[in-house]
């Protein structure tokens, strides 16, 4: 197995693509591994550091920007930080399985620029904007304003669907999660 391989996972906030990443951890465990980003928002309560995210301080991630410690890095939304560490996907390399990145759409175009030939990206599609902010809203982590900025990010970033090796529709979860199973197999 060729264990340099970065498996991407994109879409817009709400379309379903952390319960796809969730899934496919699940069923193969020994293959693959999450790759935990780095962040500067607030964990939410169900949320542990160094699981879910590197939480870190505005200094602490402006730092890392300086010492370029990051394969990519966002700001995904006002004043909110997202990054890939380098040294996160040695981690999971070292350990021979492939790291899944749960990540938005511009810093999944990042991630594939860089890496052309070892990248293999999914483009997780909502059925419509409109299940999407239903989906947001019965999820209840967002505040009104939150779930507006989301929904509004979405449709724009639904038009880069296109830029992606392959896009799975999350009309039925399961489905789609045995869609994306199938493409990620093939790198085993
Ligand atoms: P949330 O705040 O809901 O956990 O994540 C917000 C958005 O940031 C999601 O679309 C998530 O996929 C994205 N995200 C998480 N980690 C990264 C990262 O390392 N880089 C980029 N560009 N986006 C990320």
């Amino acid at each position: 197995m060729n264990t340099n391989k970065i498996i991407i996972v994109t879409a817009p906030s709400g379309a379903g693509k952390t319960s796809i990443v969730r899934y496919l951890l699940q069923q193969h465990p020994e293959k693959l591994a999450f790759s935990i980003s780095a962040t500067t928002r607030q964990p939410r309560a169900d949320e542990t550091n160094g699981k879910d995210y590197y939480f870190l301080s505005k200094e602490d991630f402006h730092q890392k920007i300086q010492n370029n410690e990051f394969v990519e890095w966002e700001m995904v939304y006002e004043g909110k930080y997202y990054g890939t560490l380098f040294s996160e996907l040695e981690r999971i390399w070292n350990t021979g399985r492939i790291p899944i990145l749960d990540i938005d759409v511009k810093g999944a175009l990042h991630i594939q620029s860089r890496f052309p030939e070892s990248s293999v990206s999914i483009f997780v599609q909502p059925p419509s904007v409109e299940a999407l902010k239903q989906r947001l809203e019965s999820r209840g982590t967002e505040s009104a304003e939150s779930l507006k900025t989301r929904v509004n990010k979405a449709s724009y970033e639904l038009s880069f669907k296109d830029h992606f090796n392959f896009t799975v529709v999350n009309n039925q979860l399961d489905v789609a999660c045995l869609e994306a199973e199938a493409i990620v197999t093939r790198l085993f």
